[in-house]
């Protein structure tokens, strides 16, 4: 363990802890961020009407809208001659999201990622290869500095290209890798093409996030790469990752690093808290950050979570894998999907290789969903290149009638010859829509 004083800490010192730097939290945005000082106002609340950390419900919620209403600067807490580094999302839709880091949150988020390390399996004396972007998202950097911070050595070799991946592989023989599961089993693909087998790679441990991701995808990894992988979660607005990780001992739900954020299950419709172990959207408040410190941020995350005791020895409160934001959500007539439901069902099907995409399309007025999969080299040859085949037809209505019986859509499955499917150089492209394409016209 990378800190058991914190990650270890008996539930009521912690509980105690939180409080304490809740309320400091609470004070310092009051004090200097005009966008809380106003809701805290309007709410007729005062930071010391805190006085339990049952209290965080009388707070007000933030959004990502209030992020873009307040781009680039407006909920920063310290001056910019504090910031050290800045960080953003992408924004897909309208103005990026923008937050800021002092020399303490730096420092903060590097120990937070070093204990993840620790709990997938890393040691000092790792060598590790990261192959999270690079740059204005928080993945590259965020993982760069956990390495550092643990003493482990660090490759820093962002997304893309896989041919000099599989290279540094070979030669500098890492223990340990992060990237998004896409990419990883990009990279495994080619390895293979190259004629080597990943399996034999000095690889032993991966963290994976960035990306939705399902235990089907668990038993892919590891099978094809013979190592542990571990989920690691986090998002810009509360840190970056390392917010919370699965040790590899268990594998069985994220260790929040509870004495820097607090997390809080809620319906999204009530906006009530729900019981432990009943699912809703994750909330979290940040404890310790000084640039930009957050209240009860609405992630869109949804996720359950349980307070029982782990056999890796940490006390820190688990949450469940999340399956996907809101964002990735597709609806489709009506039904609501995760991409990572699709994936689980298509990851149990054999002679499929584990990439695959979602387009919607549009015919006359009817929106429609085809899923594109792509059969492996093995059942290629076996169909001799036919993919009106018979075995071809059998999956096809197998996966079809699994889909309507899990995701509760009808979909039509689209058989696509190896190789033909979009390889990951970083995050996948689950989602195509292609509903504004005009039809052609001959
Ligand atoms: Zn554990």
């Amino acid at each position: 363990m990378y800190n058991p004083q914190f990650e270890m800490m008996d539930a009521n010192e912690m509980a105690s802890l939180q409080l304490e730097r809740l309320r400091k939290t609470v004070q310092k945005v009051y004090d200097n961020v005009a966008f809380y000082r106003e809701k805290f106002d309007e709410l007729g609340i005062s930071p010391n009407d805190i006085g339990s950390l049952a209290d965080i419900t009388k707070l007000p919620f933030t959004k990502k809208v209030d992020l873009r209403n307040n781009y680039p600067f407006g909920l920063f807490a310290v001056g910019q001659e504090d910031i050290v580094r800045l960080h953003g999302s992408s924004g897909t839709s309208g103005k990026p999201t923008v937050v800021g880091y002092t020399a303490n949150d730096v420092n903060m988020w590097a120990e937070v990622v070093a204990r993840s390390i620790v709990a997938a399996g890393g040691k000092k004396t790792d060598i590790f290869q990261n192959t999270y972007g690079y740059g204005l998202f928080t993945g590259g950097i965020g993982l760069h500095y956990g390495v550092e911070a643990l003493g482990a050595t660090v490759v820093p070799m962002s997304g893309g290209n896989t041919d000099r991946q599989i290279t540094i592989i070979e030669d500098f023989k890492p223990r340990g890798i992060a990237g998004t599961p896409s990419y990883i089993l990009n990279i495994a693909e080619k390895m293979r093409a190259r004629g080597i087998d990943p399996r034999d790679s000095s690889l032993e441990y991966g963290i994976f996030g960035a990306e939705p991701w399902s235990e089907e995808m668990r038993q892919k990894l590891e099978e094809e790469l013979g190592l542990k992988a571990v989920d690691i979660y986090g998002l810009s607005e509360i840190i970056g990752p390392g917010v919370s990780i699965e040790c590899h001992e268990a594998q069985d739900g994220l260790h929040i690093q509870e004495d820097h954020f607090f997390v809080e299950v809620i319906d999204p419709d009530t906006l009530l808290p729900v019981p432990d172990g009943e699912e809703g959207e994750l909330v979290f408040t940040s404890l310790t950050k000084e640039a930009f410190p957050i209240i009860r941020y609405r992630t869109g995350d949804i996720s359950s979570i349980t307070r029982e005791k782990c056999i890796c020895g940490r006390t820190t409160t688990r949450m469940s894998r999340v399956k996907g934001r809101t964002d990735d959500m597709i609806i489709i007539r009506g039904v609501n999907v995760f991409p990572s439901e699709v994936e689980r069902v298509l990851l149990q099907i054999e002679s499929l290789v584990p990439h695959y995409q979602i387009h919607l399309v549009r015919k006359q007025t009817l929106d429609l969903v085809e899923l594109h999969v792509e059969i492996d080299d093995r059942m290629y040859q076996k169909i001799a290149g036919d993919l009106e085949h018979e075995l071809v037809v059998g999956m096809k209505k197998k996966i079809e009638k699994l889909m309507k019986t899990t995701c509760l859509v009808s979909m039509d499955i689209v058989f696509n010859v190896p190789q033909t499917i979009p390889r990951s150089e970083g995050k996948a492209i689950r989602v195509v829509d292609r509903r504004q394409e005009q039809p052609v016209t001959v």
